[in-house]
């Protein structure tokens, strides 16, 4: 059918083509009614270019369009071929010094955090690289799309608003140049014409909203039944919904579904159907049908084809324009010109509006191209920029409204667009003059929340769903309000204060509303029944948090403003709380000779509300006013007279007091939902305008009232009024049990009491407050922070409030107060606060939580203790009041607070009882010292005139009058000090004392009046020596209790070891066996050792004992006993290969035996290296398979591991696992026999060995013939040669005992299942190849690592590779032996075939093409099936030796054959014996190549590269014989330095001299040569015809990383979907081993993986990894370890900001570095095999990651 269609569109293309664009805009420009011959010309074209089936054609349609229906236009508007008319626009054009560059998804921005007017302001990562800011502080994001770059604009930096590139031409441009003076004439009439005509064509036919007919001028002579069925993107429906309804619908593949949703919800819409229109109603109704059940129905509609055509063209068209006027900036000023005409409608008719308010009614795709050419055309022209904001201003009301309804993102809508004009200063502030924005945004929030309580507050309680929907939407005006605020005004105009009072007004009628709102009332008796609704409350109060610290900035820069402002903030607040009224009664209070007027009011009692905005926003103000000059100057023009400090404290007193009692659990059956406000009130997020402005108005009110009436009235409040005026309150309840609860009650809210007044005096670091400066209140926030603990950068800036440019200003003070401490490799960089910083500790910080503030006391006593000081923590010395605070410091010494301080310590003195506690005591003893510093203070800072009114010291010395005649306070406080039940405290009553006497003694030196001398000092002074003795005693007592208590420890260490023997023994003894082996000096010392052949060294034979992790039983490891095991873990690998692309096909037929050079798939072996007993494993593998079956069938869980794959975790070290390994001992020695003196050499021994092959073969063919019984086979051998002593019929007998044969099997079957990918078969004769294919693997694996760590061969290799290794080997070479001798033999002929050609084996690959290590490895290990039946007296040894020698000769010539030495001509002058021998051997293999091999380089390289090449190969050999037969490694070679070239040919019985080898076997080699040689690959590679690997091979790394992530995120930004074309992808993700980019957790990417659909990360994992997937998720700045389909973990990215930490999801936007050590241990990781491991461990340690669908990503 396709095919169809394509002839179809063929056919119309030729006679299209005809249509010449030069023509036809010869005749428009004959035209007299130009718009009319336009329109027919696409009336006619449009619907035979467009839609000609259900398919759409888009490069053919583009190029017809272009041809057709643009080329004219362009012709028209140039006067001739736009191919030169164009440049030559271009070049005389002077663009304009913006960039503008639009931003696509995904794409990094950059904003300077010291130059950026606001965090809007962005640049892209071109003009970023060439502008000053690169070395700013700035912050890297990735665009979500939409909005543009903002390089040129001079109102968006402060500082450096130009890149080098649009620099340029900054100072050709002067201001204002009409742009249109770059053209003619005739150019500007023509394109106005034809702009106008095609701009309104576009508009038109776009908001065009009938189905089936056009506009008169475009309609059709004759029309088709052709129509499509249109399906339109909404949010509410979800992928799978419209996939399935699809399917259901109009009948298609699941695949065609995904790609119909896929486009309709990228492009918003997309036809499903197309034919008659009944086809397409029919389709329609199911679709709608299918969709209305849930919510609204999907949007459907059928139109016919040719609206659809114009419509598609009408796109096309806005794109064009858009690339047009990219050509000059005086088209673009046409366009403009064009767009903002009014129309003949008149208001809103121009084209511009017409979009705009259709914005709602378009699909997306119509949306975001006509978006693009406003931002490429309205906002790039400073002009037209202007009168677009006022269209905007002037529709924004309606727009909002638009978009409120709509259910389209917001970056899908146009009132999106808000953010580029209303961030703009100049035209922010001429639309607050001129349009009122401020007012218009502020009424049209409002507008939208109409839902209102009785008192005309807001009501969210009982929203409905949609109510709700519009409450998330109508947020998005609170932005645009900040962006309008976001920069200050430097001057003010009349007007702007005008407007801006007027915004005001409108701004704190909104606050009024939610003045009050959300009251509550305390629940007793009965929990409530429901949570109450909060949140709504909630997040409107922290989405204007920073508006309204804006308003306040504002209202800063301009006195007048101020003082209107606060005018009418505090009529406001007079209105919501305008005098008593709510039926509170007025009662009077007294004490101690003080009465005041207030009303009865009980928070616990009556509503309460935890929303005061207006009360807040005065505070602010007031607060502003304190700083400003009039405050100090003419304070009588401040309207404070008009204040009554009463009813300025009463609500936020309330509020703290409904925190207090919630702290003293009065409010418990209220819930969670007050919980949670409380906490909210307090937090970071919050607190700057709830909690911190309550302290504030507070310290209003208190600054100018009687400080003994505040503490009255507060009292009262906190419902404490009569605990204080209750004469012995403490004697009368401290035996009374019933009150218990009650008095603690009490006791918590008089702590919560002492805390606010400490608070009220002491946070004085507002600027305005306290006379501080901004700087000294972060500095004292982060020092608050850092004595909790030290912590990480990030950890603070989340402690810290942000302001709207979302900055803390840390960064500027951070330096000053701690130390920057650097990250290891794991871990993050922390900050430690200097030690100078501790004495501005206050603990009783106000932002501290409550378990903030006990972390930080507890630490900070530490500390003290550490450096050997007392542990008071005593108040800090504060900055001085704001002289309109002054007062405040004189509650301090007020009656009221001097009588409860007293009650308290009174309490305190007789202690026995409840009511009263040590934090209160605590807090006490802050205030007095809070005094005493307040006091010394003032007398160190008296100036001559002022009398220090402040006199603390005199009063607490006094003793209460009579009646009651107490104590005073300094007495009291005496009485404390040695108060054995506060020996807490001593420390800091001890300051206090000491302090006292140091104002007494300054007091005495000004002759100010002296202090009564109180017997205490005395009693202080004889106390303090005596204290000194005890504490000295103590010291000593402690000392020796510390002495004893070491002795008793080391005592006991005794005896765990005695009782604990087994455990000790093991871990010794596991040290022990890997030791021994590694330990030669053991067995020699200068001897040469040799690991193989006749002359190997003989190892006398260890015993070797372990222990059972499961039952703790010992076993000593011997042929005959019970099986002991390792725990293994068997996986397919790819990372040593060098062709990714080469794929296991069919996993049943493929053939194994020889490995490619290429290593493309290996199966590597680990193990953690612990031993159970075989039979204590199976018990504990069948117990965990059963606990898991019962587990899956009570919840469907997943594990770590998958049981059904015979996974299991080491019950020591939960390692992941999937089979073990048996515990070997060198099974070589198990089949040596007796040592004939005269052992063959090379030549004699492939001779024999040929024919006892050829002798197998013979018998094979004969036992093949089904005629012939087995038994007569050696009776038929007569006419053959047989060789001497070879006894074929003979059978070994297996020395093994049963459990250890079985465990053989098991670990073989398991090897050959996980590296083949097939069902386990025992039988299956690839079992004993995957087994030496797997143990050379895991050999080359481990060399690769210590070559590219530059380790030594034999340096200290971790226990459990060692073991690992061992047991793999030995396991290896012992497998034979259950396998079928005649399999392993049929392998060993193969395989000797390959180097030894016999002319029975087919399809034996050339040399070229056979990795010589796994030939060795293969040879070696199934070499004793065929010795087992040789009784000639040829030695295993002998075999082995001649083995190694052989492949070490092919592999030479391997290597020479492959080498590609540069040909430098030089002649040597002295060559050495080896250079020599290389050449000649080069020679001859030249000779034998026919001459293909390049022409003879000199011998030096030769060598060179032979002793290069080789390396790895001996490296490995050294550690297979190692392993295989025992024999220490030479100490040479366990440490690195040198290559080690000729102690590894010692250890493995080589001539140093290789080439030697083949000049001792001279009578055999030439042949071997030849037949090497004379391979058609062979000769094919040397022609150039196929490509070789080449030696060495070298060691695969991960991808290279940049330096700087965001050319990653550039990199990634530039990816497309590689399914969808032109599509972004959604989650780019890297692999790290290929660098190839995926689109990955996508529909569009999923493919079929082993009948699963799988992500295309999944997907990829198992043709680059074999399943193991190391992946970087470029967005989330994220690693990612894939596993097999189920398994997976996140891991930490290797990218780091300047301040050590990572930045995970890419949140905090720090710019990001690579870290190459955490990169390195990716890689680690990655060589180790250790990924699928490190994916267990994660996935253990946190159960949610087991949940996640990795198979997806
Ligand atoms: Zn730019
Ligand atoms: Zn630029
Ligand atoms: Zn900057
Ligand atoms: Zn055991
Ligand atoms: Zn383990
Ligand atoms: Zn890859
Ligand atoms: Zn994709």
């Amino acid at each position: 059918m396709a095919s169809e269609l394509e002839s179809e569109v063929q056919a119309i293309d030729r006679s299209l083509l005809e249509c010449s664009p030069e023509e036809t805009s010869g005749k428009w420009l004959q035209a007299t009614d130009l718009t009319r011959e336009v329109y027919q010309h696409l009336a006619l074209y449009v619907p035979k270019i467009y839609c000609r089936g259900p398919n759409p054609f888009p490069q053919k349609e583009d190029m017809l369009a272009q041809h057709i229906l643009l080329g004219p236009m362009e012709w028209y508007i140039c006067g001739e071929d736009p191919a030169f008319g164009f440049p030559k626009l271009e070049q005389s054009n002077k663009p304009s010094h913006l960039c503008g560059r639009v931003f696509k998804v995904g794409e990094p921005t950059y904003s300077c955090r010291d130059c950026a007017v606001d965090p809007t302001c962005v640049l892209c990562m071109e003009c970023f690289l060439g502008s000053i800011h690169r070395d700013h502080r700035y912050r890297m994001t990735t665009s979500g799309g939409g909005g543009f770059c903002d390089c040129g604009d001079t109102e968006a930096w402060k500082e450096g608003p130009y890149c080098q590139k649009h620099e340029l031409n900054t100072s050709e441009i002067e201001e204002e140049e009409d742009p249109l003076i770059h053209l003619s004439e005739d150019v500007i009439a023509r394109t106005y014409n034809i702009f106008a005509i095609m701009f309104r064509y576009a508009v038109e036919i776009l908001t065009w909203e009938k189905e089936s007919e056009l506009p008169a001028d475009l309609e059709m002579v004759e029309k088709s039944d052709t129509y499509y069925c249109m399906l339109f993107n909404d949010e509410v429906h979800t992928y799978e919904q419209v996939i399935y309804t699809l399917q259901k619908a109009v009948n298609c593949t699941q695949k065609e579904a995904i790609g119909f949703a896929t486009t309709v919800d990228r492009d918003g819409r997309r036809s499903v159907r197309y034919g008659d229109f009944q086809y397409c109603e029919q389709a329609k109704s199911v679709i709608v049908r299918n969709t209305s059940r849930q919510t609204k129905p999907l949007k459907v509609q059928v139109m016919h084809s040719s609206i659809v055509a114009h419509q598609n063209f009408g796109l096309k068209l806005l794109s064009w324009l858009g690339s047009i006027i990219g050509y000059s900036d005086g088209l673009r000023r046409i366009l403009c010109q064009v767009g903002l005409q009014e129309g003949p409608d008149g208001e809103n008719s121009s084209l511009v509006d017409r979009l705009m308010l259709s914005d709602s009614k378009l699909w997306k795709g119509a949306r975001s191209v006509y978006h693009q050419l406003f931002m490429s055309s309205l906002l790039m022209d400073l002009k037209y920029k202007k009168l677009f904001a006022v269209r905007f201003a002037k529709n924004y009301e309606r727009l909002q409204s638009d978009y409120v309804t709509d259910d389209h993102d917001r970056e899908f809508s146009v009132a999106d667009l808000s953010v580029q004009i209303f961030t703009v200063p100049s035209l922010a502030r001429m639309l607050i003059t001129e349009e009122n924005l401020m007012t218009v945004i502020i009424k049209t929030f409002m507008d939208h929340l109409r839902h209102r309580d009785a008192q005309g507050r807001f009501q969210f309680e009982r929203y409905t769903a949609l109510q709700a929907f519009k409450f998330r939407r109508v947020q998005s005006l609170i932005l645009d309000l900040k962006y309008v605020l976001i920069s200050k005004p430097t001057e003010w105009s009349d007007d702007l204060r005008q407007k801006f009072l007027e915004g005001f007004d409108a701004f704190l009628e909104l606050l009024k509303c939610m003045q009050g709102m959300d009251p509550i009332t305390r629940q007793v008796g009965q929990h409530i029944e429901m949570e109450p609704e909060w949140e709504a409350a909630f997040t409107l109060q922290m989405k204007l948090t920073h508006v309204i610290s804006m308003m306040q900035d504002w209202c800063a820069l301009d006195e007048k403003v101020l003082i209107e402002a606060y005018k009418k903030c505090l009529a406001v607040l007079m209105q919501c709380h305008g005098g008593f009224t709510d039926g509170e009664q007025p009662i009077s209070l007294s004490f101690c000779g003080h009465s005041v007027e207030t009303i009865r009011y009980c928070v616990s009692q009556e509503k309460v509300s935890i929303h005061l905005p207006v009360s807040r926003l005065l505070a602010g103000l007031h607060v502003l006013l304190s700083k400003s000059e009039v405050a100090y100057k003419f304070p009588e023009l401040l309207p404070l007279s008009e204040l009554s400090p009463p009813m300025l404290i009463e609500h936020p007193l309330r509020c703290l007091v409904l925190c207090a009692q919630v702290h003293a659990g009065m409010w418990r059956r209220n819930g969670f939902s007050l919980v949670n406000q409380i906490y909210y009130y307090h937090d970071v997020k919050c607190r700057r305008e709830m909690f911190d402005k309550d302290i504030v108005m507070l310290q209003t009110g208190v600054s100018m009232m009687d400080p003994n009436h505040f503490l009255m009235i507060m009292l009262s409040r906190f419902e404490l009024y009569h605990v204080f005026s209750t004469q012995d309150y403490g004697k009368r309840f401290c035996s009374d049990i019933t009150h218990k609860d009650v008095v603690q009650q009490n006791n918590t809210l008089i702590e919560e009491m002492l805390y606010l007044i400490i608070m009220l005096v002491g946070e004085r670091f507002s600027p305005g407050v306290g006379q501080v400066n901004a700087t000294d209140e972060i500095k004292r926030e982060i020092i608050h922070q850092l004595s909790i603990k030290p912590m990480a950068h990030s950890e603070l800036v989340k402690s810290l409030p942000e302001d709207e440019n979302k900055e803390t200003g840390m960064e500027s003070v951070i330096e000053a107060v701690a130390h920057f401490k650097k990250p290891g490799l794991t871990g993050r960089g922390m900050y430690e606060l200097k030690p100078e910083c501790a004495k501005e500790f206050n603990l009783y910080f106000y932002h501290f939580s409550r378990a903030e503030q006990s972390k930080a006391e507890e630490a900070q006593r530490k500390l003290k203790r550490k450096n050997r000081e007392d542990t008071a923590l005593p108040p800090p010395v504060l900055p001085p009041f704001c002289p309109l605070f002054a007062s405040l410091v004189n509650i301090l010494q007020s009656d009221v607070m001097l009588y409860i301080m007293g009650t308290i310590l009174q309490w305190a003195v007789e202690h026995n009882g409840y009511a009263w506690s040590e934090s209160m005591l605590q807090r006490v003893l802050h205030l007095i010292g809070m005094a005493l510093q307040e006091e010394k203070q003032h007398l160190e800072n008296v100036t001559e005139e002022h009398v220090v009114t402040f006199t603390f010291t005199l009063k607490i010395s006094k003793p209460g009058e009579a009646p009651n005649n107490t104590p005073s306070i300094l007495a009291m406080l005496e009485t404390l000090q040695n108060a054995p039940y506060l020996e807490v405290h001593k420390d800091m009553i001890k300051w206090i004392l000491k302090t006292f006497n140091a104002i007494k003694k300054i007091r005495e030196s000004s002759s100010t009046s002296p202090v009564a001398e109180t017997e205490g000092t005395i009693m202080e002074e004889t106390s303090r020596d005596k204290d000194k003795a005890e504490r000295k005693r103590k010291a000593e007592i402690a000392r020796l209790r510390r002495e004893k208590i070491m002795a008793q420890m080391s005592e006991m260490q005794r005896h765990f070891i005695d009782e604990n023997k087994e455990l000790f023994q093991q871990t010794l003894e596991l040290d022990a066996s890997t030791s021994a082996v590694l330990d030669n000096s053991l067995v020699v010392s200068d001897m040469t050792l040799t690991a193989l052949g006749p002359a190997q060294t003989q190892v006398p034979e260890q015993r070797q004992f372990v222990t059972c992790i499961l039952c703790q039983e010992e076993q000593e490891v011997k042929v005959e006993s019970k099986a002991m095991v390792l725990a293994a873990f068997v996986q397919r690998s790819t990372v040593l290969s060098k062709n990714r692309s080469k794929f296991i096909d069919d996993p049943e037929k493929y053939d194994p035996l020889f490995m490619h050079p290429d290593l493309s798939c290996g199966t590597y072996t680990g193990s953690c290296g612990h031993i159970m007993h075989a039979h204590c494993w199976q018990r504990y593998f069948d117990s965990v398979q059963a606990k898991e079956q019962r587990r899956q069938q009570r919840l469907r869980l997943h594990t770590s591991y998958d049981v059904e794959n015979g996974e299991f975790l080491c019950p020591l070290c939960e390692c992941l696992s999937n089979t073990v390994i048996p515990l070997l001992l060198p099974p070589r020695n198990i089949f040596k026999r007796l040592n004939f003196s005269d052992q063959p050499n090379l030549t004699q021994w492939i001779r024999t060995i040929s024919q006892q092959i050829k002798a197998l073969q013979v018998l094979r063919k004969e036992g093949s013939t089904p005629n012939t019984a087995s038994s007569d086979n050696l009776e038929n051998m007569g006419e053959f040669h047989f060789p001497e002593g070879f006894r074929p019929d003979f059978h070994p007998k297996n020395p093994y005992s049963e459990s250890i044969k079985e465990m053989l099997t098991t670990f073989g079957t398991a090897t050959y299942k996980v590296g083949l990918k097939v069902h386990p078969n025992e039988e299956d004769p690839r079992v004993p190849i995957m087994c030496w294919g797997s143990c050379a693997y895991t050999i080359q694996s481990i060399e690769r690592i210590l070559s590219a760590e530059d380790r030594p061969l034999f340096g200290p290799l971790s226990c459990r590779l060692d073991d690992c290794l061992r047991s793999l080997t030995r396991f290896a070479a012992a497998h034979w032996t259950v396998a079928s001798l005649s399999v392993v033999q049929g392998h060993f002929c193969k395989l000797f075939a390959s180097l030894v050609p016999n002319g029975s084996h087919g399809d034996i690959p050339c040399i070229l093409d056979i990795d010589m290590f796994h030939l060795l490895v293969g040879l070696v290990l199934a070499f004793p099936a065929l010795q087992c039946q040789d009784f000639s007296g040829i030695s295993l040894d002998t075999g082995d030796l001649h083995i190694f020698h052989l492949v070490t000769m092919a592999h030479i010539v391997q290597i020479l054959l492959t080498s590609c030495t540069e040909e430098n001509g030089m002649d040597q002058e002295n060559p050495t014996e080896e250079e020599l021998a290389v050449l000649a051997l080069y020679k001859t293999l030249h000779r034998y190549t026919g001459s293909a091999l390049k022409e003879i380089p000199c011998g030096w390289h030769l060598w060179r590269s032979v002793r290069a090449g080789i390396m790895p190969f001996l490296k490995c050999s050294a550690l297979f014989f190692h392993y295989l037969n025992g024999v220490p490694s030479p100490p040479d070679i366990q440490v690195s330095g040198t290559s080690h070239f000729e102690h590894l040919c010692n250890y493995l019985s080589l001539p140093n001299n290789l080439i030697g080898l083949f000049q001792e076997n001279s009578e055999i080699t030439n042949s071997l040569i030849e037949s090497w040689c004379h391979n058609s690959e062979v000769k094919r590679y040397l022609e150039g015809k196929r490509d070789a690997i080449r030696y060495p091979r070298e060691s695969n790394k991960l991808i290279d990383l940049p330096e700087d992530y965001s050319s990653l995120i550039n990199q990634a930004s530039n990816f497309s979907c590689p399914k969808l074309g032109g599509d972004k992808s959604r989650a780019p993700t890297l692999c790290l081993v290929c660098g190839t980019l995926l689109c990955s957790q996508s529909y569009c990417c999923q493919t079929e993986l082993e009948g699963e659909d799988v992500g295309a990360c999944t997907a990829h994992t198992y043709s680059c990894g074999s399943g193991v997937g190391i992946f970087l998720r470029v967005r989330e700045c994220q690693v990612l370890f894939l596993a097999g389909k189920t398994k997976g973990c996140f891991y930490s990215p290797p990218y780091l900001d300047d301040y050590g930490e990572t930045d995970q999801g890419l949140r905090r936007g720090n710019p990001l570095h690579l870290c190459k050590e955490r990169f390195k241990k990716i890689q680690m990781l990655w060589h180790q095999h250790s990924i699928t491991e490190e994916i267990g461990h994660a996935q253990e340690a946190n159960q949610t990651l087991v949940g996640i669908d990795w198979q997806h990503l």
